[in-house]
């Protein structure tokens, strides 16, 4: 797995340009949509992102070790008995019930139509607050309904001008104008995915994420027979087939079958039952052992094989397992 830490910085630049002069502050919760949250966060702030925010108070305090000096937001809820370890690391909380903590900066979060994390209401609170945000729900795909929540975040937030107001994600900061306001908080377009599900490229952003593996065997399969758990796949006549040793168990998923990856360069079919350790690929020949096969990258885009499985990169990202007895993680700067 190679991590292309310039491929970030300048997705970074391309955030910066499109939503300045709003600040741009990175999102590298669930380990940097698996990408590395510690190396993607010391890039994107190196590349001028102004803040990182992470889902959770461990994913904070293990990134407050990595990055001692760093404004760090923590979007989801904490609870009550560990504020003061929060106060500790210098974060910054997010505050969506009526349980405002005191001696920590915290943003309100309003909740303008995602019908999941947020007040109903902005009210007083006497607290250090630095921030008011919302989260859109649709701002890759529902246009009107994104324009009503920007309307209501402007409407609630007028006499809170004095703070950061905040809203957007990728989709807003890419598309809504209006949305960008002080802050914007981009995750998936940092990792040079698009969350339109399109070609990142069509945005100016870069994939950072590619993964290699090899055809670690080669076999004829003759008519009739099979490969894999479940013989999912039979041949009707003899296929050359080439076992590659990446599975599941590192994210590469079940729901794969049908999906293409590059062998020599090549688009090929993977057929069968993806397994925990392994999975077959359709050959156009015999080819020697050790092979070159391209998960993603080279032009392969993750959000090919988001339509395969029927989901989303962001899902798909997330799932990519780093484990070093199993693949090596690789940092480039290209
Ligand atoms: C995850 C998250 C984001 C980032 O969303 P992307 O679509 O990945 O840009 C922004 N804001 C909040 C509150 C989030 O939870």
């Amino acid at each position: 797995m190679t991590i292309d830490l310039g491929a970030l910085r300048r997705n970074v630049g391309t955030l910066r340009r499109a939503a300045g002069p709003a600040e741009v502050w990175a999102v590298v919760k669930a380990d940097g949509y698996g990408h590395g949250a510690a190396d993607v966060g010391r890039a994107a702030l190196q590349a001028g992102a102004r803040a990182l925010c992470v889902a959770t108070l461990g994913e904070a305090l293990s990134l407050r070790a990595a990055i001692p000096e760093c404004r760090l937001i923590v979007l989801g809820p904490v609870v009550e008995a560990d504020v003061a370890r929060a106060r500790e690391a210098e974060l910054e909380l997010v505050v969506s019930t009526s349980a405002v903590p005191e001696r920590i900066p915290v943003h309100l979060k309003l909740d303008t139509g995602m019908g999941r994390w947020g007040l109903s209401e902005l009210t007083r609170a006497p607290a250090h607050v630095v921030g008011v945000m919302s989260h859109l729900a649709s701002a890759d795909c529902d246009e009107d309904f994104t324009r009503r929540q920007i309307e209501r975040f402007l409407e609630a937030t007028s006499a809170w001008k004095h703070v950061t107001r905040h809203l957007a994600n990728s989709a807003g900061a890419l598309r809504y104008p209006a949305a960008r306001l002080d802050a914007v908080r981009c995750g998936i377009a940092l990792y040079g995915l698009s969350p339109f599900g399109a070609d990142p490229g069509g945005d100016g952003l870069e994939p950072v994420l590619s993964w290699t593996s090899y055809v670690a065997q080669v076999r004829l399969l003759r008519q009739g027979e099979s490969t894999g758990y479940g013989r999912r796949f039979r041949a009707g006549a003899p296929t050359w087939v080439g076992i590659v040793p990446v599975g599941y168990g590192d994210g590469f998923r079940r729901d794969l079958t049908g999906t293409q990856v590059l062998v020599d360069g090549e688009p090929r079919p993977v057929l069968g039952s993806v397994s925990m350790d392994a999975f077959a690929v359709e050959l156009r020949r015999e080819l020697p052992p050790g092979a070159p096969v391209t998960l993603v990258g080279g032009g392969l885009l993750l959000e090919q094989h988001a339509v395969i499985a029927g989901t989303i990169t962001y899902e798909l990202a997330c799932g990519i397992r780093s484990d070093p007895a199993r693949a090596r993680r690789v940092l480039v700067d290209a």
